[in-house]
């Protein structure tokens, strides 16, 4: 489906859940307000496959609640497996896994979806080309993408898999309920057609000698007896459902690209094809096979299918449809804001509540491409830097919704100052002095120790922040918020110099251990406020304060509340928490070492342990 992706513009403010209360544990949820009114559509809502999709009641108001026993649903797109994962992928796998987190923390039930789409011609191809089946390309492909997660400390709930046999069964029986809906027809087609896109063409969309506009390679003529979906039928109906819900497709202004879309008018699309063989068959026409785009975007549906041997359309929409949230690259926003949408109405299913469509990465400000030998693989990226850098790069430094540029400078640069000093130096230089002067032991309550202080004011002001921002999709000012407890909590620690007020004794002793367990109290709520982002960082911040992994992976965003520590609390012996990234050091500029390294692989930088304070 979507190993197509690049990676663009600004998000905007529709909210996903809103901030107006915390929960009080992680059992009972309560009722959570949301400011997008479709976010939830009661149950008793019902309409019939030609109905209004909406409930537009509470559109005037912006806000409608939902049971929080409703699980929060996001989706990465099926990747496509005609090559190994890309950088494209894992940034959208990446942004998927820090959204499913903050859910998660937020107490929610979260079925976070993804998986590899296995069908179609250039499968054929490149499984041919590599000289093994088309089932065994599938499986070493599908596996690496499976790997690459498991380095990334991705936490999905479900992968699947196209080629399985439960989503066979679930498209087969989609493909007859839109068969029944009048919605498939069979014709002649003859146009052009790109085999990267797997997908007819426009003529007025292609460049100079019909080539595609993604693909620079020219699209070839074909003719073809298949069959067809009478997309433009929907054509009212998805410019009804898109004005009612703006927020249906974000950020906001690739709504208006969708809607332009659709004003322009809709043409049917061949569902089927004669000359594919690797594919799913087209129910009563073992000639043809699906559509891979009609079979992928079905495994949506079929992931909520339990693995059991009778999987049905019902019992899958009843384990988790409709989705809370596609998160896509929005090269493929056509197929996901348009097709889909309107394959869904036909079979009288629920649209899912919100398309967001991510931007391209670049990389040294040039696009990347096999042919300009610029690419970047996650996974040797993953095995230098470790997940946490990774992670935390691509997610603070781009804007979830914007373009964004990879250069190893700024990686290099960024992860070291947030995460090695901002947050690992703070920690580390502060257990030492507790150690030193208090056995590693805090001497008060966190709650306490802040009466009347300012800097517990900040820290609760920017950690309201993030979570605001988490809400929001805007991920990058969410980590943002976070690491401005860390500058504020190195400012604090620098101003105050309890170091040379432990020495002082007295009054000044005790109001020096006072700020350490200051300190502290802000480095453990950013490691929960931060553990969607870099969540091996965070239990290892966690473990410092003396905390088990048991209780790292139980706590919510209620215990970003202030006044966690408690006096007797003992920490644990101080340990740097992430290494440094160093370059070598003949190599003074590390802009000189970047254009070196992609030359000459001995300039690997080399990881060294942060310096304690
Ligand atoms: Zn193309």
């Amino acid at each position: 489906m979507a190993g197509r992706a690049h990676f663009s513009i600004q998000r905007n403010g529709t909210l996903l859940l809103s901030s107006s209360s915390f929960f009080h544990n992680s059992i009972n949820f309560g009722l959570t307000h949301l400011k997008n009114p479709n976010f939830f559509r009661p149950k008793g809502l019902s309409y019939s496959s030609r109905g209004a999709l909406y409930c537009s009641c509470s559109a005037s108001n912006g806000l409608e609640k939902q049971l929080s026993s409703d699980p929060f649903v996001l989706t990465t797109p099926l990747y496509y497996v005609n090559a190994p994962p890309h950088m494209g992928s894992a940034y959208t796998t990446i942004a998927a896994d820090a959204i499913a987190r903050f859910q998660r923390l937020l107490g929610k039930k979260v079925i976070f979806i993804t998986g590899t789409d296995e069908h179609g011609e250039k499968i054929a191809t490149a499984a041919a080309a590599s000289g093994s089946s088309p089932s065994e390309h599938c499986d070493v492909v599908s596996q690496a993408y499976k790997e690459l997660w498991k380095d990334l400390d991705i936490a999905y709930d479900k992968f699947i898999r196209t080629t399985e046999s439960k989503h066979e069964a679930i498209v087969k029986e989609f493909y007859a309920k839109v068969l029944a809906s009048g919605d498939i027809y069979r014709a002649d087609y003859e146009g052009l057609y790109c085999v990267n896109c797997e997908e007819y063409k426009d003529e007025k969309e292609l460049l100079d000698n019909n080539c595609c506009p993604m693909h620079l390679k020219p699209c070839v003529s074909r003719k073809e007896d298949n069959y067809f979906f009478a997309l433009s039928k929907y054509q009212k109906r998805l410019e009804d459902t898109l004005q009612q819900n703006p927020g249906f497709v974000q950020p906001s202004y690739r709504l208006h690209e969708v809607q332009g879309w659709i004003k322009g008018g809709l043409r049917d699309f061949s569902i089927s094809r004669a000359a594919v063989d690797w594919g799913i068959t087209v129910p009563n026409d073992t000639d043809q096979t699906i559509y891979v785009w009609f079979d992928a975007l079905l495994g949506y549906i079929s992931a909520l299918s339990e693995d059991k041997e009778h999987s049905d359309l019902q019992s899958a929409i009843s384990s988790g449809w409709p989705a809370s949230l596609h998160l896509i690259g929005k090269d493929i926003l056509r197929f996901h804001a348009v097709y889909w949408p309107a394959m869904l109405m036909s079979a009288g299913l629920d649209l899912p509540k919100m398309v967001f469509g991510h931007g391209f990465l670049t990389k040294d400000g040039m696009k990347m491409g096999k042919s300009l030998g610029n690419t970047i693989d996650p996974k040797s990226l993953v095995d230098r830097f470790d997940s946490d850098a990774v992670r935390y790069f691509f997610l603070r430094e781009v804007e979830l919704g914007n373009d964004g540029d990879y250069s190893e400078e700024r990686f290099i640069n960024i992860v070291n100052a947030n995460l090695a000093n901002t947050i690992g130096n703070l920690l580390n230089r502060t257990l030492g002095l507790l150690k030193k002067n208090c056995n590693s032991t805090l001497p008060v309550d966190s709650a306490v120790a802040a009466e009347g202080n300012t800097f517990k004011d900040s820290a609760e002001d920017l950690v309201a922040k993030a979570r605001t921002e988490y809400e929001n999709l805007a991920i990058s000012s969410a980590c943002e918020a976070v690491l401005e407890i860390g500058n504020a909590g190195n400012l604090y620690i620098n101003e105050r110099a309890p170091w040379s007020l432990l020495k002082q004794g007295g009054d000044a002793f005790e109001a020096a251990t006072k700020d350490l367990v200051i300190v502290l109290e802000a480095m453990r709520i950013i490691a929960v406020a931060l553990s969607p982002i870099t969540p091996s960082l965070c239990l290892r911040v966690y473990e410092q304060l003396g905390y088990t992994e048991e209780q790292f992976n139980a706590a919510t965003w209620n215990e970003t509340k202030w006044g966690g520590l408690k006096s007797g609390h003992v920490m644990a012996q101080p340990r740097p928490v992430f290494a440094r990234i160093e370059v070598q050091k003949e190599e003074e500029d590390v802009a000189q070492v970047v254009k070196k390294v992609s030359k000459k692989k001995a300039k690997i930088p080399q990881v060294q342990t942060v310096a304690e304070a």
